[in-house]
């Protein structure tokens, strides 16, 4: 069963997006690329809100800034980070996230360097990018909101710093505005790109610290679901209470501590390299399995 009080929400406003990053799946994603009707989202918000639970991310896959009802959604979930890939913030747009009560947002930047940039972020405009960023720093300076600006730490982007960044930004001017690193390194099981390092085993330590709800209803357990290949039931057929203690949601963890994948689509991705990789997902999950206090350094580290 998922511990309503250790889990990470996320809902997913739309699987559309603007751009088709390196590091992403969408490309090859099968499920439809399209905004969750608003119908959907109101019985969402109502029963996320009706469990006690709150929402971190706004997206699983896609560019949540494209949802139609943007205004709307922020309001319902002002407690979400809102990711962006910063494509889409500019005017209007800007407009509606500054006047919600939206507490955190963080833009994608990844590099400061426009020859690495299309590397990472596919298909956007840097400079069109840096400039949404700059207008957004100054239209939000003295408002709460604090601004996130996302560095990726990958091959690409070696040597760039977070002073860099500070610099490049003027960050000092601006005290609601920080630079998160963050790398995709590691996220990558389908294979070696040139983004991505080898890598085996579970990622979140375990299948159970995520309740996603996809565009199209689909509820799964984690967030490397993007295919929902492992939902554990549909908000539209089932309230998410039930989905919560989801008699599936046993039978896979049962089939994931003994290591019987056949049925788990995902999670077998996720392994597919364990015989050739011992990395650190690998060894750490083993790890923290024989360990009493493995919840909390669970909950640290991922
Ligand atoms: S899909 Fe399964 S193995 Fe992969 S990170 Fe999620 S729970 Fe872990």
């Amino acid at each position: 069963m998922l511990n309503p009080r250790k889990l990470r929400v996320a809902v997913e406003l739309t699987s559309a997006c603007n751009l088709s990053c390196a590091m992403c799946p969408l490309r090859s994603m099968k499920r439809p690329l399209e905004a969750m009707p608003f119908e959907r989202l109101k019985k969402v918000h109502t029963e996320i809100r009706g469990l006690g639970l709150k929402v971190r991310w706004l997206h699983e896959m896609g560019e949540p800034l494209l949802y139609p009802q943007l205004k709307e959604a922020l309001e319902m979930f002002p407690e979400a980070i809102l990711s962006t890939n910063g494509m889409a913030l500019k005017s209007a747009i800007a407009e509606t996230v500054l006047a919600s009560p939206i507490q955190t947002i963080r833009i994608c930047l990844d590099t400061i360097n426009p020859q690495a940039y299309p590397r990472l972020r596919t298909g956007g405009d840097f400079n069109k990018v840096v400039e949404n960023i700059k207008a957004f720093l100054e239209a939000a300076k003295g408002k709460s909101v604090r601004i996130e600006i996302q560095k990726m730490v990958s091959k690409p982007t070696k040597g760039e710093t977070r002073k860099d960044f500070i610099r490049f930004f003027n960050l000092e001017k601006y005290s609601n505005a920080d630079i998160i690193e963050k790398t995709c390194e590691t996220l990558d099981t389908s294979g070696e790109t040139e983004l991505h390092g080898k890598y085996a085993g579970c990622f979140q330590g375990g299948p159970f610290n995520w309740l996603v709800i996809l565009a199209n209803g689909a509820v799964t357990h984690c967030c490397y679901d993007y295919e929902g290949a492992q939902a554990i039931g549909n908000v539209d057929e089932t309230p998410l209470r039930d989905i919560l203690n989801s008699p599936k949601l046993a039978e896979i963890e049962k089939a994931f501590h003994a290591k019987d994948f056949s049925g788990l689509p995902r999670c077998c991705e996720c392994f597919r390299l364990e015989d050739e990789v011992r990395t650190y997902p690998a060894l750490l999950y083993r790890l923290m399995r024989l360990l009493p206090f493995k919840d909390r350094l669970r909950r640290w580290f991922m």
